[in-house]
């Protein structure tokens, strides 16, 4: 067990505690600069959720740096973690230990069997044990930069097994988990090989979080496979669970996007004069948006014969609505990868020239990372968002696109197989990504809905997504990990650690 038992903890150990976030990657990007390395900052939902937690607190990042060749850090490091507010410890990969880990047993293994996606798997035995080995290289660096009063936050699919080789190491600290992925039903579940291993190896944390309640109950279900005499108890958020004399918590904690960011950046200047541009060149069309990292668990196939089907049912769509699609490269040197960019653009070229009439046509794709205010605008423009994975452990997209709707006009059509479902089905049209008709259907249900439905629908959305952002979803987790909040944290003037002099050894 990775938690001291209070008895035994020290006056040193009771100090006030500094958060340690673990993830895959640093918050920061590196790139070869002239003979040097150059580190940048980087940005996303997790990184503007936990800096506070982590800002002028003590707070540490450990994670890979995102490179596998040897990095001389010269004052880069130290320059990074200035700016960040926290100190920032890379873990080094190897280039093996990147091919079997991180492409290997995380995205050809876990990634495909946790979306329910079996017959994609590649369960090659040599990536379990590199990803034990790279789990462990995370462990050893936790104990060398962090303290036993510290709480260590792991995030996410890569690093299930950080807590179970942070006891090998002997290194004791409180632990907690968090999947940002769907955790799948034991009939998909149990296929993996390692199945027990990968229980028994969560069961070390001792807070794990879930996206939804349905991932929680998934987990719990697979558990009776390696203890059938398990006890589950408490209600609602954290639910505890005995298991082999030990004490686990878990909880649903749907995480959210920074609300007030997005929609007052929407609001400003430079996203006003975007969309007013784009709306000029739509020529009248209203925009159907789908905006989507490239990933088979997108449901992109599916979408874009969805909206053909809508296209052959409705001929008093033509003109009227075009999709915009927004694909956002990824993994692409991997060829699943490339096969699917390929059928998407088969599709896209497909409806194209059976729609295309004078100036309009009914797709308008874009293969490229958009700037955050051109994504905004987009967001803004669209009067209907087509967010359809076939699977998703939240989807931030769909809380994004509502965020930025302020004219409250917009309508949500969202798979009931996306985590945000769960906390959006009453507002959004809800659809099965597989049932072309049904997305079809949605599809026209949404042009044609009378605006005052729009309106209260949208409305409902905005409140919900406001009121559970990520800030409180930061909370949540803190609350349930140590009955903590994001202002708890000691400020820069009543902590400012010394990690060399206060490292310990722990054997
Ligand atoms: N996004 C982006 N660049 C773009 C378009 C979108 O970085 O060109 C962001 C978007 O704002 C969202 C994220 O990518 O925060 C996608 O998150 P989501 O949960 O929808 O799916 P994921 O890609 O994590 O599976």
């Amino acid at each position: 067990m990775s938690t001291h038992p209070k008895s035994e903890r020290t006056k040193k150990e009771n100090r006030i505690e500094r958060l340690v976030a673990v993830s895959n990657r640093l918050p920061i990007a590196v790139q070869r600069k002239g003979g040097g390395w150059q580190v940048q900052a980087g940005s996303g939902g997790l990184i503007t959720a936990i800096t506070p937690v982590l800002k002028n607190r003590g707070g540490l990042w450990i994670g890979w740096s995102g490179t596998t060749e040897e990095v001389d850090w010269g004052e880069e490091l130290n320059i990074a973690s200035q700016k960040s507010g926290y100190r920032i410890h890379p873990v080094t990969l190897t280039p093996e230990e990147l091919e079997n880990f991180y492409f290997g047993f995380a995205n050809e293994v876990i990634w495909p069997l946790f979306h329910d996606l079996t017959t994609r798997c590649n369960f090659n035995p040599k990536y379990w044990y590199f990803y034990l080995q790279v789990n462990d290289k995370y462990a050893e660096t936790i104990g060398k930069y962090s303290l036993p009063s510290d709480y260590i936050w792991v995030q996410d699919y890569h690093l299930i097994a950080v807590a179970q080789m942070l006891r090998k190491r002997r290194i004791a600290r409180r632990t907690g988990f968090f999947l940002h992925i769907p955790f799948p039903s034991p009939d998909v579940f149990m296929r993996l090989p390692w199945r027990a291993q990968l229980l028994r190896a969560l069961l070390e944390y001792d807070l794990i979080g879930f996206q939804t309640v349905r991932d929680r109950r998934n987990f719990i279900n697979c558990l009776q496979y390696i203890a059938p005499n398990l006890k589950t108890s408490g209600r609602g958020d954290v639910l505890t669970i005995q298991v082999d004399g030990r004490t686990v918590r878990v909880g649903a904690f749907p995480i959210s996007i920074d609300y007030e960011n997005f929609a007052s950046t929407s609001a400003g200047s430079a996203v006003q004069t975007k969309l007013h541009w784009l709306r000029e060149s739509m020529g009248g069309s209203q925009i159907v948006l789908g905006v989507d990292r490239l990933d088979y668990t997108k449901g992109l196939p599916e979408r874009l014969k969805s909206f053909r089907l809508a296209l052959e049912r409705h001929p008093d769509l033509h003109r009227k609505l075009t999709l915009v699609q927004v694909l956002v490269p990824s993994r692409t040197d991997v060829p699943e990868y490339q096969q699917l960019k390929s059928e998407v653009e088969r599709l896209v070229g497909e409806i194209n020239g059976q729609f295309t009439y004078g100036g309009w046509a009914p797709v308008l794709y874009m293969f490229r990372n958009l700037g955050y205010e051109e994504l905004l605008a987009y967001y803004r423009a669209a009067q209907i968002a087509l967010v359809t994975p076939i699977k998703d452990g939240m989807n931030l997209v769909a809380k994004e696109y509502c965020a930025c709707n302020l004219e409250e006009e917009g309508v949500l059509i969202l798979s009931e197989f996306a985590g945000a479902a769960a906390q959006l089905q009453k507002n959004a049209l809800l659809v099965n990504p597989h049932d072309i008709e049904g997305v079809a259907d949605a599809i026209y249900r949404a042009f044609t809905m009378d605006p005052e439905e729009k309106k209260a629908r949208m409305k409902r959305l905005r409140e919900s997504i406001k009121k559970n952002n990520i800030f409180s979803w930061v909370d949540a987790y803190l609350a349930a990990a140590f009955s903590k909040k994001l202002d708890d944290f000691p400020t820069e003037e009543e902590y400012v650690p010394d990690i060399r002099l206060e490292r310990e050894q722990d054997s």
